[in-house]
């Protein structure tokens, strides 16, 4: 790990990589992958090189968000070559590594760091301003090694409603803080529901104490994102990359300044 740590101090000879943002969250299906596309697809839009590290490696899901359907490629040197999406933005994830995109991927933990570190180290990301992470969800200890092995610069916290209330959430804002690692924003993801016939918003789940909770540790920036079936349908097949509502465009601005 002491080799690893070097090359991670050295950076990646192909790669010259700015900012680090991390996605987690406390529990697996909050949205996490979702939150970490249209970020990118975000900054993008707003001039940037942007790249998206699927280190989420159990459950990759960034890929089939994007619509790619091809596999990476290696490089002449040797290296691997990011995907680029029809927008522009590179992407690694090991199910463009994979065959069969259906196969359980059954590593040890220690496996899945490895592979993390080699998507850093050995992809030829080229120059990218903003690199996004989509990290392992929960708080055991494949994020905590994944956490420890990237060179993150901030965290978004992604949540949803039933894990407000059984505070699972503040279980990743506390890991979180155990690595300082800042945390740039909390987004409660499937907040409320805005119905298309009386355009009125539901919250189905109750009133939201996202604000409460961010106000507690100190996180400056909160955004929430509504039950959308258009959001699904992207996510699931379209491509993410046509979204067009502005729920993160506070945070990212807020990530492009304090990043
Ligand atoms: P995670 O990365 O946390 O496991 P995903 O981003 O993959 O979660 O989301 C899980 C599923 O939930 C996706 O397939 C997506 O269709 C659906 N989903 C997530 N957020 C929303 C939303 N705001 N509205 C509708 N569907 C959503």
């Amino acid at each position: 790990s002491d080799r690893n740590k070097s090359l991670i101090e050295k950076g990646n000879p192909h790669s010259r990589i700015k900012k680090v943002i991390g996605i987690v969250s406390g529990k697996g299906g909050v949205g996490k992958s979702l939150v970490t596309s249209m970020l990118a697809v975000i900054m993008k839009r707003r001039g940037f090189n942007v790249g998206i590290l699927d280190a989420d490696v159990t459950g990759p899901s960034i890929p089939k968000a994007f619509g790619i359907d091809e596999k990476a490629a290696s490089s002449e040197n040797g290296g691997i070559l990011p995907v680029t999406t029809k927008g522009g933005i590179k992407v690694m994830s090991v199910n463009l590594l994979l065959e069969n995109t259906t196969d359980p991927v059954v590593w040890r933990g220690p496996i899945i760091s490895g592979v993390v570190k080699q998507f850093w180290n050995d992809v030829e990301w080229g120059d990218v301003d903003y690199m996004f992470v989509d990290m392992p969800p929960g708080t055991g200890d494949v994020p905590l090694t994944v956490m420890q092995s990237l060179p993150v610069n901030g965290l978004v916290v992604v949540t949803s409603p039933q894990d407000l209330v059984s505070m699972i959430v503040e279980k990743a804002v506390k890991m979180a803080a155990m690595m300082n690692k800042p945390i740039l924003g909390i987004v409660e993801n499937m907040a409320y529901f805005k119905c298309p016939n009386c355009n009125e918003k539901h919250n189905i789940f109750g009133e939201s104490n996202v604000a409460s909770l961010a106000g507690f540790y100190n996180i400056y920036e909160t955004a929430q994102i509504p039950l959308d079936p258009q959001l699904a349908a992207k996510c699931d097949k379209e491509g993410i990359e046509s979204f067009d509502n502005d729920y993160l465009n506070l945070l990212a601005a807020y990530i492009e300044q304090n990043a």
